[in-house]
């Protein structure tokens, strides 16, 4: 694993499936998903989520971006982040993919939590197709994300991106 220091003290770090670029499925819908976690061994988890992924009938990854180290915001007195963002295609409306994002956040979610505590894996709709969606459990685009970091920059590293 190479890490690269950015000017701004955030940490780019690179493994096996990050950065990559896989092969189409032809799945009818396209959605850029927010990967994100602070505990345990968190690039791990996010190779063995590729691994899963690509077993899984309803999403396919196209490319994903390299990862980002980060601090927290807000509630500071927990450990850096690791984000990255995954192209995918996948047969799924939105509010379903959301339903089965939950689904596989709960299957990685091993380390048992409290209130407030930190995420094991967090999985987030960032854009589906070019839709705006305001629904009371899914707002798409995801909101702030332009002011993140942890969003933008792995967004202008990903491979073959079409934003
Ligand atoms: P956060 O991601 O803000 O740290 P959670 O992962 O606990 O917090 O998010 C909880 C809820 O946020 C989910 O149940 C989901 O319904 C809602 N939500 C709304 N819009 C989105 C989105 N674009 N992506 C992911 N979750 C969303
Ligand atoms: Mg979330």
């Amino acid at each position: 694993m190479v890490e690269r220091r950015l000017p701004s003290g955030l940490a780019l770090i690179r493994t096996g499936n990050f950065p990559g670029l896989f092969p189409m499925r032809g799945l009818p819908h396209r959605a850029v998903i927010g990967i994100g976690g602070n505990v345990g061994d968190v690039v791990r988890r996010f190779e063995r989520l590729l691994v899963s992924l690509r077993r899984d009938p309803f999403i396919n990854v196209l490319s994903a971006s390299p990862l980002l180290q980060n601090p927290p915001f807000g509630y500071t007195e927990q450990p850096d982040f690791i984000n990255g963002v995954l192209l995918v295609e996948t047969t799924l409306p939105p509010r379903a993919l959301m339903r089965h994002l939950l689904r596989i956040e709960r299957r990685f979610r091993r380390v048992r939590t409290f209130s407030n505590a930190p995420r094991t894996l967090d999985l987030d709709i960032l854009f589906y197709d070019r839709r705006t969606l305001d629904y009371p459990d899914l707002t798409v685009p995801h909101p702030h994300w332009r002011e993140r970091d942890s969003v933008v920059i792995p967004l202008s590293l990903l491979p073959g991106r079409t934003r």
